[in-house]
């Protein structure tokens, strides 16, 4: 098997040998001015509600730029026009994805909706046309299939109340986005040349382009941000490279996990690492709990406080040995491309001993999650931690809430039965992806 590649983006720099002219900066500064313009015009007119149709896929917003005038009003060359257009779309379409975050959030945590309500409102959410059409005030148009599951999900639900709610939340979510900023602009390989040490780029005089001479004779040939320091007579070039990870043979899919005290780790696949955990930490946890010297005056020539901390250190040791072996063989295993990681609100659990097991319980726990952290980087594998709450109650198959009972999860909504810790991990696994798709589509 070969191994498998992936690519991350890095920024790399390039920057001006001699310092720009004012007169050059000015020209600079007027493109980036204008670019703003652009961007805020785009903001105004299709972040609202009723533009969300218009913004997938965009072409509608690019015709309706062109014909909007500002371009000739501004006298921008129509590559950076273009380019601050998708830069803005990029915006709002986060802003869009956020907003939908917000709403999912305030819906699993509203306690006046029922598992039902939560399924139509979640189903109306993913379903663009349906969103698009409530948002408007009609009655979703709906093709085929979609017709049908339409229809089931509004069974025993009052539809007009749940449209209400969903449009009061956009309308209180959906912030409008406005830069005040013009530090830079971007530009594409149609508006810059490389040559005699330099870039040239274009400017607003037509055919006439500004030479900035540059530190190094690299040359890229994609989307670049000039970033401008008028101040210090600087720009900086801001490039996106590909970086390529090689894996090592095999390493590939993705995985959530489930964390725990009573076991390291469950996989979405209800697979199990560190089972014998709580063992290694409670007699870590027991042993300072009987142990600690209670005299701790003269701490450094008492033996009472020297014996104690040489069985400290050899208690500390075989917990990490079977942390870091359980990390290496869940990762051998599994050989994972990405792990989500659920990230927990710190608790501390009340006990009789409770200062002394918070102490250690929380130690111990960042200690897991740096060892996996350092583990991941070494085989180029991609850690990514996802919001964790609500893992334990939520359906990782429809969405709704269900019952653990004896360690099992079980939904009334859709029936299904799982492990407990494998359903949360599921639940895990699946925001990741949700929140990769929004990162890519927010990257486009
Ligand atoms: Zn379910």
């Amino acid at each position: 098997m070969k191994g498998y590649k992936d690519t991350i983006y890095k920024t790399v720099y390039q920057y001006n040998q001699i310092p720009i002219p004012a007169a050059d900066m000015e020209r600079l500064q007027e493109i980036a001015r204008d670019c703003r313009e652009v961007r805020n015009y785009v903001y105004d007119k299709y972040g609202g509600i009723r533009s969300l149709p218009k913004i997938y896929p965009g072409y509608t917003v690019q015709n309706e730029m062109t014909k909007s005038g500002l371009r000739e009003r501004l006298g921008l060359p129509s590559v950076y026009f273009y380019l601050s257009i998708f830069d803005a779309l990029g915006d709002i379409k986060s802003q869009w994805a956020r907003t939908k975050n917000r709403i999912g959030k305030n819906i699993r945590e509203n306690p006046n909706l029922t598992p039902k309500d939560r399924h139509y409102l979640r189903f109306v959410i993913k379903q663009s046309q349906c969103f698009e059409s409530i948002l408007a005030g009609g009655e979703p148009k709906l093709p085929g299939d979609w017709k049908k599951s339409y229809a089931a999900v509004c069974e025993d639900v009052d539809t007009h109340r749940l449209n209400q709610y969903l449009r009061r939340q956009v309308r209180r979510h959906l912030d409008r986005s406005h830069t005040d900023t013009a530090d830079g602009f971007p530009a594409s390989p149609k508006s810059y040349r490389y040559g005699d040490h330099g870039i040239y780029l274009s400017t607003k005089e037509s055919r006439k382009r500004l030479f900035i001479p540059l530190t190094d004779n690299n040359r890229y040939a994609r989307q670049i941000y000039i970033r401008l320091y008028p101040e210090e007579g600087k720009v900086t070039i801001n490039i996106p490279v590909e970086v390529r990870q090689r894996h090592p043979a095999g390493y590939a899919g993705e995985i959530g996990l489930a964390v725990g005290l009573k076991c390291m780790f469950v996989t979405d696949q209800g697979r199990t690492y560190g089972e014998k955990y709580l063992e290694y930490q409670s007699a870590l946890t027991d042993y300072v709990r009987e142990r600690l010297p209670r005299h701790r005056r003269n701490a450094k020539n008492n033996p009472g406080m020297k014996k104690y901390n040489a069985g400290k250190a050899r208690l500390e040791k075989a917990l990490h040995d079977y942390v870091n072996g359980e990390i290496n063989r869940m990762l051998e295993t599994e050989k994972p491309e990405t792990v989500y990681y659920p990230k927990l609100p710190a608790k501390s659990k009340a006990g009789v001993n409770r200062r002394v097991n918070a102490t250690v319980n929380m130690w111990q726990k960042g200690f897991v999650k740096s060892r996996l952290l350092q583990k991941c980087r070494e085989r180029s594998i991609g850690l990514s931690e996802v919001f964790g709450k609500g893992i334990g109650i939520q359906c990782s198959s429809c969405g709704a809430d269900g019952v653990k009972k004896d360690d099992t999860f079980r939904c009334p909504s859709c029936g299904l039965e799982l492990p407990e810790r494998q359903n949360a991990a599921r639940n895990v696994l699946n925001r990741g992806r949700g929140l990769k798709e929004e990162q890519q589509k927010s990257s486009l």
